[in-house]
């Protein structure tokens, strides 16, 4: 009984130490003091003035409902009592909160479990993915509480302010927040994940940018700074300049962004954001800190700051709350100021997965069976900005074994591989394509991508390359799979090469995803009823699946949440092959259009509208853009590179 009893003593000081109430030398001098006078460990800690009463109540409080939720579901018959043990036993391993281990453990979803939480609670569950949070409400708790806390302002009422929280168990966030806001909270309970994505959304660092702006305006004073005083003056503006940076870069991490661009406007500075391929801008009045940012950049890619009046390019890292970003950076020099764009690349090679690319599971899988044949030409097209990099560096990703030598030519080099023996380009001395390729076949490749064939001799040496035992991966600016065999030809090589040489052609375009937590059903209009029918050549098409994004706090009220890539693949073999290798061009788009399996871009994009993963709006773009090959041409300039998404 007495050991029963000193056993629960000790259990309280340690889970009080546990649980950072109080530290291990404030026990000791607890324990000490319980020694000397025989009071409750609890009351000791209390008269010595370690903990008040109100918060070691609260934590009794919070202590019996943690057992309680486990017995509960096992008392409601929801969960075993085995379960139950099994996912305590792997609690004390993780250290993971009961919902989300019962979820990892398979044993029940941990949304489910939140809703019986709240019932239990007596606390209301409030869905974020299904509510709009105004940004005054969400400003009531400052970012660095609110993620410390976990907790996040969701509407404003006479009875106070409603908070969301992960645990609404937490007795001290809620003391704090009671400070914070002068008065006690309503609490509603969130679920986590849910939580740190509308946190992601809501602070954004735009309010930031716009004060720092301000005060580095105020420091630099009127816009006549010459851009040498500013280099000069550096040690100056250092510190407020690296602070917008930081801002700058957080933001557009936070948002997914791909692109940060910076352009100064006559009276004013422009910075915009790529998201999901479209551009977000803000305005920043102080347009005379722009010199400024740019000598910044400028200087951390390694650029001449002096200069000017030519484009320039280069590349840092930067380190965004504990990932490091690659940065691409280009210079231009237009007529207010040198404007700036920085590409944002992930080195993480979890991005650089083929699942990832968004491929349909049939297109997957044939891709993957001509990408792991020993020798072939296999072309990836699309304009800047249709994922092909991803796909290509995808491709190279599953090949990367030990027992392959791959070898890329790149202009620029995007991201950087282990293992793969990657070579920029550098026109300038003479290292062109066609002159890289040449020396590296002499280097014993298994695998050579090739960034793009731009010319007739490169064209012709990866052709040969890829008769000659090679597997060549490579890319050509064309709009889609049947006219990028017939350019291939067109750009002089030989018809029957081309056909022996070549495996396949994907082409894609990225689409916008509608944002699936505020996606509703979409009726068509009957106009828009005939321009699918006519599209698809079907009579009836199956509308009832069409959905359109309502807008919400997870996709920035766009109605569009990340992008899935439309994809033709066309397989070179058989009737086809023969057709191209006679240099049938009519014949070769006849037996191109029946092929199995094959579906013309915009088919692709439709289907995906059907099947409510994009609106008709964005399938039409694709269609519009592909009517249109003048704008194509136009958006692919043959210098640029292809866009990562
Ligand atoms: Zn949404």
């Amino acid at each position: 009984m007495q050991q029963q009893l000193r056993r629960n003593k000790l259990r309280l000081g340690d889970l009080l130490v546990e649980n950072k109430i109080i530290t291990a030398e404030q026990l000791q001098a607890a324990l000490i003091h319980q020694k000397q006078t025989g009071t409750k460990i609890g009351q000791a800690l209390v008269t010595l003035g370690l903990v008040t009463e109100e918060k070691l109540h609260g934590f009794l409080a919070q202590q019996r409902r943690k057992v309680r939720i486990g017995d509960a579901l096992v008392n409601e018959g929801i969960i075993t009592e085995e379960q139950l043990q099994k996912a305590l036993a792997e609690q004390k391993k993780t250290g993971k909160k009961l919902g989300q281990t019962l979820a990892y453990l398979g044993i029940m979803p941990e949304q489910k479990f939140l809703e019986f939480l709240s019932q239990q609670l007596d606390v209301p569950f409030v869905d974020l993915k299904q509510i709009n949070i105004s940004a005054d409400i969400f400003q009531k708790i400052p970012e660095t509480m609110a993620r410390r806390f976990r907790a996040v302002a969701l509407a404003e009422g006479a009875d106070g302010i409603l908070v969301g929280m992960a645990d609404p168990t937490d007795i001290f966030v809620f003391d704090e927040l009671t400070r914070l806001m002068k008065r006690p909270p309503r609490v509603a309970m969130v679920s986590e994940s849910d939580l740190l994505r509308v946190m992601d959304r809501m602070y954004r660092r735009t309010d930031d940018i716009r004060e720092q702006a301000k005060a580095l305006g105020e420091e630099l004073g009127d816009a006549s700074f010459s851009i040498d005083q500013i280099v000069q003056s550096e040690m100056v503006v250092d510190a407020p300049v690296v602070k917008i940076m930081q801002s700058l870069f957080e933001d557009a991490i936070q948002m997914g962004a791909s692109d940060i661009h910076i352009e100064p406007d006559e009276t004013l500075l422009r910075i915009r954001q790529r998201i999901d391929g479209i551009l977000n801008e803000q305005i920043v009045k102080e347009k005379q800190i722009a010199p400024a940012l740019v000598s910044k950049i400028k200087l951390m890619a390694g650029l001449e700051i002096a200069e000017k009046r030519l484009p320039q390019d280069g590349r840092f890292n930067m380190k965004v709350r504990d990932r490091t970003v690659d940065v691409r950076v280009s210079t231009l020099p237009t007529q207010y100021g040198e404007s700036v764009v920085m590409r944002l690349l992930d080195q993480s090679s979890a991005n650089l997965d083929l699942d990832r690319v968004g491929m349909d599971a049939y297109i997957l899988r044939r891709f993957r069976y001509y990408i792991e044949r020993p020798h072939g030409l296999i072309l990836v097209t699309g304009p800047t900005g249709s994922g092909k990099t991803t796909t290509l560096y995808g491709a190279l990703n599953a090949l990367n074994v030990a027992e392959r030598k791959i070898i890329t030519i790149e202009d620029p080099v995007e991201y950087r591989l282990n293992r793969i023996n990657q070579v920029q380009i550098h026109a300038k001395i003479g290292l062109t394509f066609a002159s890289v390729l040449r020396t590296v076949l002499r280097q014993d490749p298994d695998v050579v991508l090739v960034g793009e064939m731009r010319d007739r001799e490169t064209a012709e040496i990866a052709i040969k390359a890829a008769m000659t035992g090679h597997l060549v991966l490579s890319t050509l600016h064309t709009n889609d799979a049947v006219s990028t065999a017939i350019r291939l030809v067109d750009m002089g090589a030989e018809s029957f090469s081309v056909a022996s040489a070549l495996r396949c052609i994907l082409a894609q375009r990225l689409i916008r995803r509608v944002c699936r937590d505020c996606a509703r059903p979409y009726l068509p209009e009957e106009h828009e009823q005939i321009l699918i029918q006519g599209m698809l050549g079907q009579d009836s098409p199956d509308t009832s699946r069409m959905l359109r994004g309502a807008g919400c706090s997870q996709c920035n009220q766009s109605g569009y949440r990340g992008r899935i890539a439309a994809i033709e693949l066309l397989e070179v073999k058989g009737e086809l092959a023969r057709a191209l290798s006679r240099g049938d061009t009519g014949g070769f788009i006849d037996v191109a259009r029946q092929q199995r399996g094959y579906v013309p871009l915009p088919h692709a994009a439709m289907q995906f509208a059907l099947r409510g993963l994009t609106t008709l709006e964005e399938a039409m773009k694709l269609t519009t853009e592909l009517d249109d090959p003048e704008e194509m041409a136009e958006a692919a300039p043959t210098t640029k590179p292809a866009v990562a998404s």
